[in-house]
């Protein structure tokens, strides 16, 4: 069991700045997912708090001892990678109690037994490696971190060799795992499915620097900028610019092929800034639909997914998607209008990206950044 806290993180490689003063607390017992594009620095951070690189500022508290300068093997966590690196030569038992062995603990083959009963492993103690399939692999690789009963795992990738099939089933059973063990998860992936599959929080990562940190619901209904709404969801979020205009006091965004009444409010100048709306809260709009959320556009492509159908239209010079049981009902070259639930519309600035709020009083200018 353990809490970690991580205080403003950074490292620096010449002159990439690879984490940028991350500051993240780990709740003892979450399942939480470092989550970000390629080269975003989450093997980077994890590597640091596992102590195999260090930092170049900040701090890693560990059930609140600093462990920063505290080596590896004396930090009382488990991380396994991507590769599973076991050792050809020794048969899957003593490839999972090579941890205790090395620390000349006498409890061995019990621990060896007990850890090779909870992930399913009971029948294959005797094989080594090469007779093994990728699951099986990863899962002695997992029993190897396991049977040191650390405070907490840290997993860098670990589903990202397994073909579909098992990474669905590796899912279900690292979050099975996670349920009876309570430990403390610390997970990377590039992997948006993963991430709202098992976390209970994801730390979403670009650049470095974290954009959100939030449950799987929150990033998903409230994005906190265009990088996180762009980023989890698939098809993606359809982003299009327009501006913000008081008609009649009330306040609208307003752009090529795109309206969206926002409820009462003011605003002057005409900001800036990008209208979101999920693929699967578009529905096409009843003839005469009158003054709410519209977009304007043309069916460019229309995908059959099996049970639904996903629709790619061009609204002025932006794309969006609407998604929907088959048939959708839309053909290529249609001139459409769809709509949605004003509560569905997600607002962002231009400038910078921030998701927008209203603010609370609605006699004044209505929108903020969160
Ligand atoms: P991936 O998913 O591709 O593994 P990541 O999000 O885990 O990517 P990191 O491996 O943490 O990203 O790398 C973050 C940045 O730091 C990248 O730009 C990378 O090139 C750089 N970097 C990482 N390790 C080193 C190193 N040892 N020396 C120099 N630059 C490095």
């Amino acid at each position: 069991m353990s809490r970690i806290q991580i205080e403003g993180l950074t490292r620096r490689f010449a002159d990439v700045t690879a984490v940028d003063g991350v500051s993240l607390d780990v709740a003892d017992g979450e399942f939480l997912v470092l989550l970000g594009p390629s080269g975003c620095g989450k093997s980077t951070l994890l590597r640091m708090v596992a102590g195999l690189t260090p930092p170049t500022g900040g701090r890693i508290l560990l059930d609140d001892r600093d462990i920063t300068a505290v080596a590896p093997r004396e930090r009382d966590l488990a991380m396994v990678f991507q590769s599973y690196a076991l050792y050809p030569h020794l048969t899957v038992a003593r490839n999972i109690g090579f941890p205790l062995r090395a620390r000349r603990r006498r409890d061995v083959d019990a621990r060896v037994a007990e850890v090779a009963s909870v992930l399913g492993l009971r029948e294959l103690l005797g094989r080594r490696p090469r007779e093994l399939s990728g699951g099986q692999r990863q899962r002695v690789a997992l029993g190897r971190a396991l049977v040191r009963d650390p405070g907490a795992f840290l997993l860098d990738e670990p589903l990202s060799n397994l073909d579909a099939t098992l990474r669905t089933a590796t899912r279900a059973e690292l979050t099975g795992l996670h349920r009876r063990l309570g430990s403390t998860f610390l997970y990377v992936t590039h992997d948006q499915v993963e991430a709202m599959t098992m976390a209970t929080r994801i730390a979403v990562l670009a650049e470095g620097r974290l954009e959100q940190v939030g449950t799987p619901q929150e990033v998903y209904d409230a994005p906190a900028s265009t990088f996180v709404a762009g980023f989890i969801g698939s098809p993606a979020i359809g982003l299009l610019p327009a501006r913000l205009h008081s008609v009649g006091g009330g306040l609208r965004a307003v752009g090529d092929g795109v309206d969206v009444p926002l409820g009462a409010g003011e605003e002057s100048g005409g900001r800036e800034v990008l209208v979101g709306v999920r693929p699967e809260h578009l529905r096409i709009a009843p003839d005469g639909a009158g003054s709410g959320a519209q977009w304007r556009g043309t069916v460019r492509l229309v995908e059959n997914l099996g049970g639904e159908e996903v629709a790619h239209l061009d609204v002025g010079a932006g794309r969006i998607a609407l998604r929907g049981p088959r048939p959708v009902g839309l053909d290529v070259g249609d001139h459409v209008t769809l709509t949605c639930d004003p509560g569905r519309v997600h607002l962002f600035s231009a400038a910078g990206g921030r998701r927008l709020v209203r603010t609370p009083d609605p006699d004044h200018a209505a929108m903020a950044s969160v």
